[in-house]
């Protein structure tokens, strides 16, 4: 279905294709292109919700990515945006939740074209088996992936993150004990599932008001080498790599051209996020922008 909304972006996009253009081949020129994230959570034909897209809208979506774009993992996303010389654009593909449904059709995907993905989870939703509360109290509780699904996944090449044990909202967690339990005791309970070293963290629901410096301490202590944001923002060369900032891979076909084309404006009403990281070997500066 086309709403009106996303024909009116349509039209401003190719309205302001010329002028993009320039924009993007300028920062192309500079070593300033953006490093693109995206999020997806749940790629099914069934149960359609706002964050659902259906299998053949995904593949639409990789196929353009994959047709314009050089498709990278974190860990090179982070590597650019740290030496600061990025002269083309490139997307990075992530996934939220831990859905159980996208075996059966985007991870295998991903998998086969060897595109780089990192797949977020909760370890209490995968222990327990429990669907999420916000799909139990839609009255559809929705499958969560299970552990032998997750080592099968990276297996297949896909990078397991972390997403706290239980999806808190971090926004108001200052307790120390339930940080450790949310970060720390969960991060090392998803290696011992999956075998591996765990490397990246997304922030649940990922707005400004999560992104705490209590949250961040533990992050760091926990050694892991990122975190992800979700609030909708482009990744720069010479920002700080530690956090990484992506936008919503949107069913709507039209917002995620909108965000990929370059939208200049999305950077002009970017929310400053205060923080500070302790020094890292990833993060040689200690300022958030
Ligand atoms: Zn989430």
């Amino acid at each position: 279905m086309i709403s009106l909304r996303s024909t009116l972006l349509s039209l401003r996009r190719i309205a302001t294709r010329p002028l993009r253009r320039r924009a993007m081949e300028k920062l192309m020129r500079e070593g300033q292109a953006p490093i693109y994230s995206v999020f997806y959570h749940r790629v099914a034909d069934e149960y359609p919700n706002p964050w659902t897209i259906s299998c053949r809208e995904f593949e639409r979506q990789i196929d353009y990515m994959q047709s314009r774009f050089e498709l990278i993992g974190l860990d090179e996303l982070q590597r650019r945006v740290r030496e600061g010389n990025s002269t083309q654009p490139a997307v990075a593909i992530t996934f939220d939740d831990g859905y159980a449904e996208n075996c059966r059709f985007a991870l295998p995907l991903l998998m086969q074209r060897k595109i780089p993905c990192t797949y977020f989870v909760t370890t209490g939703h995968v222990i327990s088996g429990e669907p999420f509360s916000h799909d139990i109290a839609r009255g559809i509780p929705l499958p969560i992936n299970s552990a032998e699904e997750l080592r099968a996944a990276a297996d297949g090449g896909i990078e397991i993150g972390l997403h706290t044990r239980t999806h808190i909202d971090l926004a108001n967690v200052f307790d120390t004990n339930i940080l450790n339990r949310e970060i720390k005791d969960a991060n090392a309970e998803l290696e011992d599932m999956i075998g591996r070293r765990v490397r990246y963290f997304a922030f649940p629901y990922g707005l400004p008001q999560q992104i705490t410096q209590s949250a961040i301490d533990v992050i760091q202590e926990t050694g892991l080498e990122g975190f992800c944001s979700a609030y909708g923002a482009y990744n720069f060369p010479g920002r700080n790599s530690f956090h990484i900032r992506r936008f919503h891979a949107d069913p709507d076909f039209s917002r995620l051209q909108n965000w990929l084309d370059f939208d200049s404006r999305k950077v002009r009403i970017e929310p400053y996020v205060p923080y500070h990281l302790s020094s890292t070997k990833s993060t040689p500066q200690a300022i958030s922008r």
